[in-house]
């Protein structure tokens, strides 16, 4: 195990860079390193995949920071797992009305004589779905065998994070048994609480930190994907989770707050004396310097990813 992002990780002032367990724009991930890693980040956590740890390595040594001074971890999942989600649009169903196009993040929908999906851009956020339920917006899961592409990955990173957002423990329990015997390295837990209640999900988290033998990352999903509103309200959800695994006598994790982070969650989390060891960013982190990135305005998403760094 990485000793250096232990002690990262007990400073509890982590700030992890969620660049997207589905995010294939291998250019956007090489610009977020690059600006991200020149203002001081030090964790960041991508597709597993090469071409994504490649733009991510190309990103930070852009900036002059060596790969070993950065942490990578990468993101694996379960089948329903929604960070695995990809959204596709029903040409036959479709009016091409734009509305979905006007509420991505992620500038994935586009027109083109008709309304697509560019699928590498798409991180399964749901949202055009969501705020439209239009029935031309179909999901899909983008699945693949760990052992395919899993273990030439192994040595290559310092934590691998498994998301559990599913009701099918059997499938969680299965996944989990295979990277605690075949990885050495850090693991995180990506969990909320929208398939579990407070006591099964608090439950589900003791029988794999036992059965890991190793500290664990338990990273605190809130609201998922949210978008990343800068508000208080839209942090809130990830600091009561984090405060309910405070108040369980979970022992061997390292807590981070993770989905809808924005300026105000580590503001927040003090103000209620809810302790975390810090907070990964996402959709967030991405939205606020997008506009810079797509304009080749490096120094003004410098300056602006500087201000959210910042806050932890
Ligand atoms: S997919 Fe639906 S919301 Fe999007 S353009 Fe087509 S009809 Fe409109
Ligand atoms: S809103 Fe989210 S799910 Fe829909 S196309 Fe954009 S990134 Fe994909």
């Amino acid at each position: 195990m990485n000793k250096s992002l232990l002690d990262y990780l007990e400073s509890k002032k982590c700030f992890k860079l969620v660049l997207g367990a589905n995010n294939s724009d291998y250019e956007e991930i090489y610009k977020l390193a690059m600006v991200y890693s020149s203002i001081g980040c030090r964790f960041f956590d991508i597709e597993a995949s090469t071409d994504a740890l490649n733009s991510l390595i190309k990103g930070i040594e852009h900036s002059k920071i060596k790969r070993q001074d950065i942490f990578i971890c990468i993101s694996v999942g379960v089948n329903q797992d929604p960070h695995l989600t990809k959204y596709k649009i029903d040409p036959k169903k479709c009016k091409n009305c734009l509305k979905c196009k006007d509420l991505c993040l992620q500038d994935a929908i586009y027109f083109d004589k008709t309304t697509k999906i560019n699928e590498k851009n798409c991180i399964g956020c749901s949202k055009c779905y969501n705020e439209t339920k239009c029935p031309a917006l179909i999901s899909y899961q983008k699945t693949r065998d760990w052992k395919e592409f899993l273990p030439s990955l192994f040595d290559k990173v310092d934590c691998i994070e498994f998301h559990i957002i599913t009701d099918d423990i059997e499938e969680i329990d299965k996944k989990w048994d295979y990277l605690c015997s075949n990885y050495n390295g850090l693991l995180s837990i990506c969990c909320d609480r929208s398939y579990f209640g407070d006591k099964k999900i608090i439950g589900q988290l003791k029988k794999m930190i036992k059965k890991a033998e190793r500290k664990v990352i338990i990273q605190a999903d809130g609201a998922p994907m949210s978008g990343g509103c800068d508000d208080y309200k839209t942090t809130l959800q990830t600091i009561a989770f984090v405060d309910l695994i405070n108040k369980s006598d979970i022992e061997n994790a390292f807590v981070i707050m993770s989905g809808g982070t924005n300026s105000k969650t580590m503001e927040l989390a003090r103000l209620l004396d809810v302790k975390n060891n810090g907070a990964a960013f996402g959709s967030y982190a991405r939205k606020i310097v997008k506009q810079y990135l797509n304009s080749s305005n490096y120094q003004k998403a410098k300056i602006t990813a500087l201000e959210l760094f910042k806050t932890v």
